[in-house]
């Protein structure tokens, strides 16, 4: 049985002992110290094989069904750095043709009802976030308009996979609700430079000038929101 089985070999300098591993991401991976004999292994297998054989089913069932170890599962946790908010997520099954999600407490949101579908849940938690940035960055994007001087129409929220914010020509402004996953000085640089786009519809000099002079314009916190897309929720991205 252990020379059928499917897996991979990685030498660790830290590991003191032969370490088995399963993953969805990765099957079955073995941990070896480092010039550790490999004839040995098939026997360490060996040894193992029921474990390997239940947590190898578990593995291809979760994958199957979607939830526990894949990448998508759903938060348990939502932590907003934007606004400073970190909420606990609650799932409660319960026999309702419908999911239902309200806040339960201060920092607690509870999913209840038919909260086997993953999607129908996942919808409703973006829409809440929805509704949250729209509340929040409403008021944080007024406060800004009024310390700068610079007025827009509307503000939209949408949920983009590769662009932050935008400015039409009519001034409307629209933000990335994964924006609550960026740091308040992200945000701050991200709204100033769509504020500013309200007088310069384009990237010239007049418009960097005016960022700058908004003090919006330091490169280091540009390259950290260029680098954040990687740390936006699994869930959220899909
Ligand atoms: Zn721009």
């Amino acid at each position: 049985m252990a020379e059928e089985m499917q897996y991979s070999i990685r030498e660790s300098f830290r590991a003191r002992h032969v370490n088995l591993r399963i993953s969805v991401q990765r099957g079955l991976e073995i941990v070896v110290p480092r010039g550790f004999d490999r004839a040995r292994i098939p026997r360490i297998l060996e040894g193992r094989r029921e474990w390997i054989r239940k947590s190898l089913a578990e593995i291809s069932r979760q994958a199957r069904s979607g939830g526990g170890a894949a990448l998508d599962a759903l938060p348990e946790r939502i932590e907003m750095p934007a606004l400073g908010e970190s909420w606990r997520v609650e799932y409660e099954p319960s026999p309702s043709a419908r999911a239902v999600l309200r806040q339960a407490g201060p920092d607690t949101l509870r999913l209840s009802g038919a909260v086997a579908s993953k999607d129908v849940c996942r919808a409703l938690l973006l829409r809440w976030l929805r509704a949250r940035a729209g509340k929040e960055f409403g008021a944080m994007l007024a406060g800004l308009a009024r310390e700068t001087g610079l007025s827009f129409g509307r503000l939209s929220i949408r949920c983009q996979s590769s662009r932050w914010g935008s400015c039409s020509m009519r001034c409307d402004i629209s933000l990335n609700l994964k924006m609550l996953f960026l740091t308040p000085p992200q945000v701050r640089q991200i709204m100033i430079h769509e504020l500013c786009h309200t007088r310069h519809h384009n990237h010239s000099r007049a418009f960097w000038g005016l960022v700058s002079s908004l003090d919006a314009g330091d490169s280091a916190i540009r390259a950290e929101i260029r680098a954040s897309w990687r740390t936006i929720p699994a869930w959220i991205c899909r």
